[in-house]
């Protein structure tokens, strides 16, 4: 019989797994954004089913990337506003017209790459 241990490993194995793929569905609902916005909001369901079933707590780079009421993916200036107040980032989905606070810190930009290179600037 296998002991606990090897299914607690196990199970992790798997969380790692999953956060890699949720990793991956976010960049490519990045990328699919431009050309199909219903590819990105179905990533972005894919990566909230993800986190649900391992528990896995989205880090909050990926938190403000879709919004918590419809999962649509969300791309500053296209489809969703962001305002600063009182110390708090504000965001107003344009898709379903709700707000989402953040309490406001200092972006670590590093951890995850979703560059915003390509967001055009004549919006
Ligand atoms: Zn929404």
């Amino acid at each position: 019989m296998k002991g606990k241990d090897y299914y607690s490993k196990l199970k992790q194995r798997k969380k790692q797994i999953g956060e890699q793929q949720i990793t991956e569905l976010f960049l490519k609902a990045e990328e699919a954004f431009s050309s199909n916005s219903k590819v990105s909001d179905r990533c972005v369901r894919k990566a909230r089913r993800l986190a649900m079933k391992h528990k896995i707590r989205l880090p909050k780079e990926l938190k403000i990337r879709f919004c918590k009421h419809c999962n649509a993916y969300l791309s500053p200036s296209v489809n969703c506003r962001v305002r600063l107040s009182e110390g708090k980032v504000v965001y107003y989905c344009l898709n379903c017209k709700k707000y989402m606070r953040f309490p406001y810190t200092r972006e670590k930009k590093k951890r995850l790459r979703l560059s915003s290179s390509e967001k055009r600037k004549d919006l």
